[in-house]
């Protein structure tokens, strides 16, 4: 690991420890500006996703968003949560609630993606 790469996992990370809610490697590139190029804060990402830091959440808007893990450790991430997208101010959220979903006998669910798009408590 570079002393560059160092500096940009800090940077990302600080921004997203800012932002409440998800971010796309559009806004964190908007934020962090010439500091970081594309190639880096991707990588970065990628590799905070193996470390069990962040969760990568396909949004309805056919975008990838990145938000903190909250009980995760390396590679058991764990997160049968809703995302919810905002129509109104565009911010994606990790919503707290464990959904427990009764699967038929002899079924293993591996991945949960819930999405829900409506309007946050500022907006509605
Ligand atoms: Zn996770
Ligand atoms: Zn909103
Ligand atoms: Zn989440």
């Amino acid at each position: 690991m570079t002393k560059r790469n160092t500096k940009a996992k800090q940077l990302i990370l600080d921004s997203l420890k800012n932002t409440k809610s998800a971010v796309s490697q559009e806004i964190l590139q908007k934020e962090l500006g010439e500091e970081v190029d594309r190639a880096t804060i991707y990588r970065v990402l990628n590799s905070f996703c193996d470390d069990g830091i962040v969760h990568k959440i396909l949004s309805d808007d056919g975008k990838y968003y990145f938000a903190f893990c909250i009980n995760c450790s390396g590679k058991q991430h764990k997160h049968n949560h809703f995302h919810f997208r905002c129509l109104e101010c565009g911010k994606i959220e990790c919503l707290p609630n464990e959904m427990d979903v009764k699967l038929p006998l002899g079924y293993k669910s591996v991945n949960f993606n819930g999405f829900i798009s409506g309007y946050c408590a500022n907006c509605s």
